[in-house]
């Protein structure tokens, strides 16, 4: 698949191989090489290693001296645990607090990623699946910015949770529920819920945890 536009030439390669290791398409902890994506989308190295570059600060791509690049493994079932401990531990507090704080224009962009989401989902594609996990990414973040704390935004953004949990599973369900979730919790949100936020939040991360559970069995 050749890269054909120019315009935005770097954000269109960045693009593809972030879709091909969503999709597994890469596959986790497979070795990437340059030259190998050079000939596959056709355009030149600089384009490729900043790609990587980005990738690697996403926590998709790992960078070994003297090897090279390659895909980030799947996570563990150890670090599946983890991460969903941590998330029950912090997110439904911090939604709690973003009732507090939500207002017109700030509920405004949220609608809009969700709706976002929405569109995506419709399609089945993999590419889309690719979009959903980065939008669902933006719309906890957007949350997070909401409870503003910023060092709990950070430390939940640098572990790019949403990245290595779609990569988990390719499935509509993972989708379709999610969005139904969304919604509750954008409801009880713009109506500046609080219990009935932390209450949303909770059971997203619950039910996402049990849904992606099942890609360890
Ligand atoms: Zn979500």
């Amino acid at each position: 698949m050749a890269i054909q536009r120019h315009k935005g030439l770097a954000e269109d390669v960045y693009e593809a191989i972030f879709n091909k290791l969503m999709a597994l398409e890469i596959a986790p902890g497979g070795r990437i090489t340059v030259d190998g994506l050079v000939r596959e989308l056709e355009v030149s190295h600089t384009p490729i290693r900043e790609a990587l570059g980005r990738l690697e600060g996403e926590g998709l791509v790992v960078k070994t001296h003297l090897v090279g690049y390659s895909a980030a493994p799947q996570i563990s079932r150890r670090h599946f645990d983890e991460l969903y401990e941590l998330r029950l531990l912090v997110e439904p507090a911090a939604a709690r607090r973003a009732a507090r704080h939500v207002d017109e224009e700030r509920m405004r962009r949220l609608t809009d990623t969700a709706n976002r989401m929405r569109q995506l989902a419709g399609s089945h594609e993999r590419p889309s699946y690719a979009g959903f996990a980065r939008l669902d990414a933006e719309l906890h973040d957007q949350i997070m910015e909401l409870a503003g704390n910023e060092l709990i935004r950070d430390t939940l953004a640098h572990l790019h949770t949403h990245f290595h949990i779609f990569r988990l599973m390719f499935h509509a369900r993972v989708t379709e529920e999610a969005l139904t979730e969304h919604e509750s919790l954008l409801v009880a949100l713009s109506s500046g819920d609080e219990a009935g936020a932390e209450h949303a939040m909770s059971e997203h991360i619950e039910r996402s945890r049990r849904r992606l559970l099942m890609a360890f069995a």
